[in-house]
């Protein structure tokens, strides 16, 4: 068997997304146990700088073992038992699978809907709230990285909670790379994944429940249907009584650790600063080159990019050529815009002006080559 090889890669991707060195170097700290003091002290840590990231207070703030989407299934299968009623909004591939989850844990599913490219009318939510009576739960994802759409979250968190629901959301693309503000917007449950704009590997997926969200878990009549993300168990071993019940994934504990410590350091104010820019550049950029951009004015993401590829232009071998000639990975469409458009991430550390330029001048290089 060969080695494994070093490659060198730019994650411009819509994730993974380039690792800090630094991060890298924390994956190798030699092991501890579960149960060290010394692993205490970091899951505290790791806990404090999620806050901070997340913008809460939430006690229950922790990451889940698993990429994002077992953030996405933890949020639903604590919360939701089967009949209960769901509002899910779907203007994407990550609206869909909410919806697809939710109805794995027999929520009656009531979908709210938007064209792909386009946001969320909160006034659609109202009218499903106001057609359905007793909603538990309103589920919207805040960056859609099938699109490259920016979902705003005040007013529909408002409409949300005069409806006595509780709100969900899915920021997997979005933290750490614009505000979340779990406390501010009114969120009850959110999610996130360390690939994206964390600038972590995948494996760990940021979970935060409000209070309301706890006190909904502990009046459930039945088990939560999931041993492994049952959060009243796991919270008994990220809090105060360490009580065994998975074996913590540590080094990836240690990365998102050196991660949230990196971007802390940094500062939220300048690293949403330093993704608006470099998103902003891009995007015009790539406008004044002629391209369209899926996501509507307004509500385009700084860290996620879609946009239009010319027609006649073969996907698969423009994103191949870009991969083998410049060692850059960008992302093709999903679902029904499979094969029509590009997805570039600016996510965490890949957000930066050296790379904007760099992929600006290998994509014009390869539409010559292709002409
Ligand atoms: C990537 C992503 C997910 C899923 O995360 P995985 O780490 O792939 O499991 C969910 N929601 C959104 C918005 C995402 O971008």
């Amino acid at each position: 068997m060969k080695q494994l090889q070093s490659m060198n890669r730019l994650l411009l991707g819509p994730g993974p997304s380039a690792v800090h060195p630094d991060v890298l170097k924390a994956m190798a700290t030699p092991l501890v146990g579960h149960l060290d003091p010394y692993f205490f002290e970091v899951m505290n840590g790791t806990r404090e700088m999620l806050r901070t990231v997340f913008g809460t207070k939430n006690e229950l703030t922790i990451p889940m073992s698993g990429t994002g989407s077992a953030g996405m299934e933890t949020v639903f299968v604590n919360l939701i038992e089967p009949g209960d009623k769901v509002i899910v909004c779907v203007n994407g591939v990550f609206g869909e699978r909410m919806k697809d989850v939710a109805e794995r844990c027999g929520a009656s599913v009531v979908e709210v809907t938007a064209p792909w490219g386009q946001p969320i009318d909160p006034d659609e939510i109202r009218k499903a709230l106001e057609k359905n009576g007793q909603v538990k739960l309103v589920a919207i994802v805040q960056a859609e990285t099938s699109t490259g759409v920016r979902q705003p979250l005040k007013e529909v968190s408002e409409i949300v909670h005069e409806h006595g629901a509780l709100f969900a959301v899915d920021s997997v693309t979005a933290l750490g790379g614009i505000p979340v503000d779990v406390d501010e917007n009114g969120i009850d449950a959110c999610y996130s994944g360390t690939q994206k704009c964390l600038s972590a590997p995948p494996g760990l997926s940021p979970v935060t429940m409000s209070d309301d969200a706890v006190q909904a878990i502990r009046k459930r009549k039945t088990k939560v249907q999931s041993w492994y993300l049952d959060l009243g168990m796991i919270a008994n071993y990220w809090g105060e009584d360490r009580f065994y019940h998975h074996t913590a994934p540590i080094s990836m504990v240690f990365a998102l650790h050196e991660a949230l410590r990196i971007l802390l350091n940094e500062g939220l104010e300048n690293v949403y600063k330093r993704h608006e820019d470099n998103g902003k550049l891009l995007q015009q950029e790539l406008q004044s080159a002629g391209f369209e951009l899926l996501a509507a004015e307004g509500y385009r993401l700084p860290q996620l990019t879609a946009f239009r590829l010319p027609q006649g232009l073969d996907d698969i071998r423009l994103r191949r050529e870009l991969l083998n000639l410049y060692g850059i990975e960008v992302g093709g469409g999903l679902g029904p815009l499979k094969g029509q458009i590009w997805r570039v991430g600016l996510m965490g550390h890949s957000s930066n002006l050296a790379n904007v330029r760099l992929f600006m001048g290998a994509l014009q290089d390869i539409l010559n080559r292709n002409k």
